[in-house]
């Protein structure tokens, strides 16, 4: 292993990437050394690539990135296991999460790690150790406390990179809001989130399964996930039209389960209004602060709905989310989801063709952009 490896640094909003080369840290008992291979550009980088939310920058710049898989390139000592206690060596594959719950705060002791206040520290600097805090690197640091997965030789890269974030934050929200057998549930965003949450939901036995987006090339590759109907924007203009549609489809009732993938504000009362009475809205996508929609509370009293917070997840979901994609790898087109793949030099351009928000929305092809560092 050589003494430095390269990462693309960010400097804020509008500003190129810079490619620096940094020192390998030594590693702290209970760390791991990953050699990152796949890096995906998830939607919620693409808000802070285009600065929808104020950022703390520290002045070195910062390394972010964290939906990844990669290989061990170093065991911390003591490290002998995954977090499954299997046998772990330098070399194998491996998922893990991005983020720290602190295991010492009152929500932590509840049990309610993936909501812990501490799970994600200030933005640091590549200057500051451990240096490796993002996945546009060619190195991560996974962090003592940090749980990591041997992942089975029969799931490709491309299949695992969005198992951190994607695959297992939809897993995640799914079951906290208890999708059950023969829910209707209506997906807003048919983007990394959305369509891996079609394919969960279907295997959850969920039915109708309703996805929402603008552009067409997303909505039939929802179709190809398990989506039943769906819905354009486009085609479907009008708000109160679409609510009727979904009730149309859902014995008249709307749906027991609406979930935002989008990360649009404005989505929330539009999916809120195709919930049934006593439903439950699934808010997933709208991770910037600062960015309001007008909501009328009375909705939510008057339709006994329930509206529930999901960001990252409990470790347990990680295996789960590779145990699903060896179950079902040939029965969705998995392999369609990372659709570009970029070398770390050219991120600059790999953000400019995942980027959607601004763009007439069947210019937008890209599902995921990934880099290989
Ligand atoms: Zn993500
Ligand atoms: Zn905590």
């Amino acid at each position: 292993m050589g003494a430095t490896g390269k990462a693309a640094v960010f400097f804020g909003p509008g500003r190129p990437f810079q490619i620096q080369e940094l020192p390998l840290p030594a590693l702290e008992p209970g760390a791991v050394l990953i050699r990152v291979t796949l890096a995906n550009v998830c939607g919620s980088d693409l808000h802070f690539w285009r600065g929808d939310a104020p950022l703390a920058l520290p002045p070195d710049g910062w390394i972010f990135g964290h939906e990844m898989t990669g290989r061990v390139a170093a065991l911390g000592p003591g490290v002998k296991t995954d977090s499954l206690g299997r046998p772990l060596r330098e070399g194998d594959r491996a998922a893990f999460s991005y983020f720290y719950p602190c295991g010492r705060c009152y929500v932590c002791l509840r049990g309610h790690r993936a909501a812990c206040p501490n799970k994600v520290g200030r933005p640091t600097g590549p200057s500051e150790f451990p240096h490796w805090v993002g996945a546009f690197a060619e190195y991560y640091y996974v962090r003592p406390g940090g749980v990591l997965f041997r992942v089975p030789d029969d799931l490709p890269d491309a299949l695992v990179s969005p198992v951190n974030c994607a695959l297992s934050q939809v897993i995640y929200g799914l079951t906290q809001v208890g999708l059950g057998l023969g829910d209707s549930v209506v997906i807003q965003g048919a983007g990394g989130l959305g369509i891996q949450a079609t394919a969960v939901a279907r295997e959850m036995g969920a039915s109708p399964i309703v996805v929402v987006d603008q552009v067409a090339e997303r909505l039939a590759l929802a179709r190809a996930f398990g989506a039943d109907h769906t819905l354009s924007l486009a085609e479907v203009p009008d708000r109160k039209a679409r609510v009727k549609l979904v009730r149309d489809w859902t014995g008249g009732r709307g749906a027991d389960v609406a979930c935002d993938f989008v990360g649009l504000p404005a989505a929330v009362p539009a999916g809120i209004e195709m919930l049934r009475y006593g439903g439950t809205y699934l808010e997933i996508g709208c991770i910037s602060r600062g960015r309001t929609v007008e909501l009328d509370p009375s909705a939510l009293v008057w339709g006994s709905k329930r509206l529930v917070g999901v960001v990252m997840y409990d470790p347990w979901v990680i295996p789960r989310a590779l145990e699903f994609l060896q179950r079902c790898r040939t029965r969705y087109p998995f392999e369609r989801l990372v659709s570009h793949t970029f070398p770390l030099t050219e991120i600059d351009e790999a953000f400019r063709q995942a980027e959607w928000d601004s763009r007439a929305p069947a210019s937008s092809r890209i599902t995921r952009a990934a880099l290989a560092p």
